[in-house]
């Protein structure tokens, strides 16, 4: 690995925050080296390809935004990537919802919303009435304030499913300021979820710009980390380096000490998870790791599915579907990836990307790995009408899958910050902060990299 130089950064971590945030520093000329425990860099992006199938262990496609947001356009286009990244097919924009029983497309149109089997007549009606509810002062629970705005039965079947979806999360217990702030907005500015969306709509139809697309890459995600690995210069990228200890220097460095290893540099980024930053700060900033510690995660498996399409019945013309909990099955929902990216699955075969757990039903990630093929069979049988066995079935666990944040949250965020202040050149970027989608880790590392640059 290359030696760290007093004006070097050391990132603690090589997940997408991390390698990005290292790609994003290299470019601004600052030397970097990232220290990744594991034997390959990418942390949860795990892409497998085998035999014709692509499976995505963890992240499936990300959302990418337009204008100054696109972060990951612009990592992309300077990787050199351009040419790999796919748009998922237009079919995307039509998810299903479980209920009772049936896949329901969710509705895209105000003139879908009226006619959908989704919701009773009162919740449309309530939902005309939503620029009249007030607004909230304090941090509320998603759950809270769905249902204060738009009822209970647009929680149960369009909201909790969409935050199970992204959080694998709990929407009684998640702030809606921290995890869903973009929602927040829209009532903190508009006073409205419904006027503050027409508004932004009309606002983007006059920009010209799509407010997202859904992309990933000819070969899967981690085709971006492992190009950002390469591109780094020879030695930059050390995997099977697990920190032990942050050491600070006389003189603002930093001597960073990981199994196998000890060097000094100007910086230290750390990119891990929540419980491991708190481990390396405890004896630093007690202060920031007990903030940390309180930050849970959702336990979460993938189980990935490949069938015969003629065993399929369902046309699998969407993204996927959602199932709300009130419907009782264990599976949080299923991706229709072979519909959604070309080349996911060998010609006459389709591929489906189911998930279970997440904090409804933690004990599921940790169930024997039959068990939960089982499982997810069974359910995603009797829904999308297949007769045969899979013909692939793999799993991925991820017992700490993505951080939570509730209640509380930015408090804690806040208090990290407070506690890093006495050490000016040590910081964090991580999905615990600013977003958990990996479009929002790129931006949080490109919005971090321009700060480094500025306070060097
Ligand atoms: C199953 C699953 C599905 C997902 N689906 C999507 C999706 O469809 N779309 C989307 O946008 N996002 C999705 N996400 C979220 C997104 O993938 C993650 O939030 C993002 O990849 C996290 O990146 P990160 O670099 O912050 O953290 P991580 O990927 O967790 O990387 C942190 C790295 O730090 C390393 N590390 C930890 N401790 C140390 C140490 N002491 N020393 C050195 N290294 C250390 C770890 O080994 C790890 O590689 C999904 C996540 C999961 C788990």
């Amino acid at each position: 690995m290359s030696e760290g130089a007093p004006g070097s950064v050391c990132i603690v971590g090589g997940g997408i925050s991390g390698l990005a945030l290292a790609f994003f520093l290299h470019r601004r000329g600052i030397a970097v080296t990232v220290l990744e425990a594991k034997a390959r860099p990418g942390g949860t992006v795990a892409s497998e390809r085998a035999d014709g199938w692509i499976v995505e262990g963890g992240p499936n496609s990300t959302l990418r935004r337009s204008g100054i947001e696109d972060a990951l356009g612009r990592l992309v286009q300077d990787v050199g990537l351009g040419d790999r990244l796919r748009a998922a097919n237009p079919l995307s924009a039509r998810r299903f919802v479980l209920r009772g029983g049936q896949l329901i497309p969710l509705p895209a149109t105000p003139p879908a919303f009226l006619s959908t089997p989704l919701f009773s007549r009162a919740t449309k009606v309530r939902l005309l009435a939503e620029p009249l509810v007030g607004r909230a002062r304090d941090d509320e629970s998603i759950a809270s304030f769905v249902r204060r705005r738009l009822g209970a039965e647009f929680l149960d079947y369009a909201v909790e499913p969409f935050i199970s979806g992204v959080y694998a999360g709990n929407p009684e217990t998640l702030s809606v300021r921290a995890a869903t702030p973009r929602i927040h907005a829209l009532e903190a500015r508009y006073g409205s979820l419904i006027l503050g969306a027409i508004a932004r709509g009309r606002i983007a139809r006059q920009a010209g710009s799509p407010r997202g697309t859904i992309v990933s890459f000819a070969g899967g995600m981690a085709e971006l980390t492992d190009r950002i690995a390469q591109v780094l210069p020879q030695g930059a990228v050390c995997t099977g380096c697990s920190v032990r200890e942050l050491k600070p220097l006389e003189g603002g460095g930093w001597s960073v000490a990981w199994n196998g290893g000890e060097a000094e540099f100007g910086r230290v980024v750390i990119a891990t998870p929540a419980d491991e930053a708190a481990a390396l700060l405890r004896p630093l900033a007690p202060a920031a790791a007990q903030a940390l510690e309180a930050i849970p995660y959702a336990p979460v498996a993938s189980v990935a599915l490949g069938y015969r399409r003629g065993e399929v019945a369902h046309p699998l013309d969407g993204f996927g579907f959602l199932a709300p909990r009130r419907e009782g099955l264990r599976t949080l929902g299923a991706l229709f990836s072979s519909s959604l990216f070309a080349g996911r699955a060998p010609a006459g075969h389709v591929l489906l990307t189911a998930f279970i757990g997440g904090m409804t039903d933690p004990a599921a990630e940790a169930l024997p790995e039959d068990e939960l093929i089982a499982i997810v069979t069974s359910e995603l049988g009797r829904l999308l009408g297949i007769s045969g066995t899979p013909v692939l079935a793999r799993v991925h666990r991820w017992p700490r899958a993505i951080p939570q944040y509730t209640l509380g949250h930015l408090d804690r965020i806040a208090d990290v910050d407070q506690a890093l202040a006495a050490f000016p050149n040590l910081s964090c970027v991580a999905n615990w902060r600013g977003g958990v989608a990996l479009a929002d880790c790129v931006r949080n590392a490109e919005t971090a990299a321009a700060a480094a640059r500025k306070s060097r």
